[in-house]
């Protein structure tokens, strides 16, 4: 019987589903699986491999999954553990942890949403590492916010949905955006299918010296600079396939970014964080694209914690 408690992750993504069994990022071994238009057939595969996983490697002690939203998260609620309102088809209402409960009966299962898992995964072993307030943020088919404050993922109401934010134009710009319930928000002109509709050049294609870059870059420092007002973070760490940024690279990308947070904020917050370069401020993920399968991993490892010494605090992230 081996005594290192393992675990099973599942990242849910809108075009991929990954999953993982194991401890952590040096001891994980991950699959994935399309996630296509109906929900039972994605994710058959996904319980088939992880049974596998424990076959060869023991029984797991809990699960976690992250989700693509947006995800129904107050366990008092009947759309908890549900996607809810997503315009993928065949996904709406989709039953996902129900799913699992019945597939692996017995064990606890952690469940957030995918942003919240890659701050997780960050979190516990990447660049949020011993930090309790950050923000970590991805921007690919679209843009999400997963929120640690005071070591905990922030819920509230729902859970943050800091894409939508609404963000000034700058003058000239007249393309009308492609969020269909917002047009201009965040990211209705930032997320990659944002970039393509701009341009018509995916952003991974579009030329470093693309007036789209500077665009996107100070668009999304209005944005970074109003959850650092909001939500004062120690540290935003800036994930996702646009800031990687194609052509004009990521360190170039972030360094306009940067300078647009500066701009932004008009040096009104005086902290050392916020003054020279902010390179130390807003930086990439550490784990890159293992943020939310490391974070699922996580999740499950918490919901595992929490089975065993139980609290009764309904906003610790170890109760969901
Ligand atoms: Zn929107």
């Amino acid at each position: 019987m081996n005594d290192i408690p393992l675990f099973g992750g599942i990242e849910a993504g809108g075009t991929k589903i990954v999953c993982a069994s194991g401890t952590g990022p040096e001891d994980m071994n991950r699959a994935q699986f399309p996630s296509g238009s109906a929900p039972d057939a994605a994710l058959a595969p996904v319980i088939r491999w992880l049974r596998c996983e424990e076959e060869r490697r023991g029984r797991f002690r809990a699960l976690g999954i992250g989700s693509f939203g947006p995800v129904g998260l107050d366990p008092h609620s009947p759309s908890y553990g549900r996607i809810t309102t997503t315009p993928k088809e065949g996904w709406r209402n989709a039953d996902i942890l129900g799913t699992f409960r019945r597939a692996f009966p017995g064990i606890p299962i952690g469940f957030d949403t995918d942003v919240n898992a890659a701050a997780m995964g960050e979190h516990r072993w990447g660049a949020g590492r011993s930090l309790g307030d950050f923000v970590y943020i991805t921007m690919g088919t679209g843009i999400g916010a997963g929120v640690m404050a005071g070591g905990k993922l922030l819920h509230g109401l729902v859970h943050p949905e800091a894409g939508h934010l609404r963000i000034p134009r700058l003058p000239g710009d007249a393309f009308p955006g492609i969020c269909p319930f917002h047009g201009d928000c965040w990211e209705g002109l930032c997320s990659g299918p944002a970039i393509l509709k701009r341009t018509g050049i995916p952003a991974e294609d579009l030329p470093g010296n693309h007036e789209a870059w500077p665009l996107t870059a100070r668009y999304t420092a209005i944005a970074l600079a109003d959850l650092v007002c909001a939500l004062s973070p120690r540290r935003i760490i800036l994930g996702g396939s646009v800031p990687r940024a194609g052509l004009l690279g990521r360190d170039r990308f972030l360094a306009m970014v940067r300078n647009g947070v500066r701009e932004a904020l008009g040096g009104y917050i005086s902290v050392p964080e916020l003054s020279g370069d902010l390179s130390g401020y807003i930086i990439p993920p550490l784990l890159e694209e293992n943020a939310g399968i490391c974070g699922a991993l996580a999740l499950a490892e918490t919901a595992w914690e929490e089975g065993r010494h139980p609290t009764d605090s309904r906003n610790d992230v170890s109760s969901r």
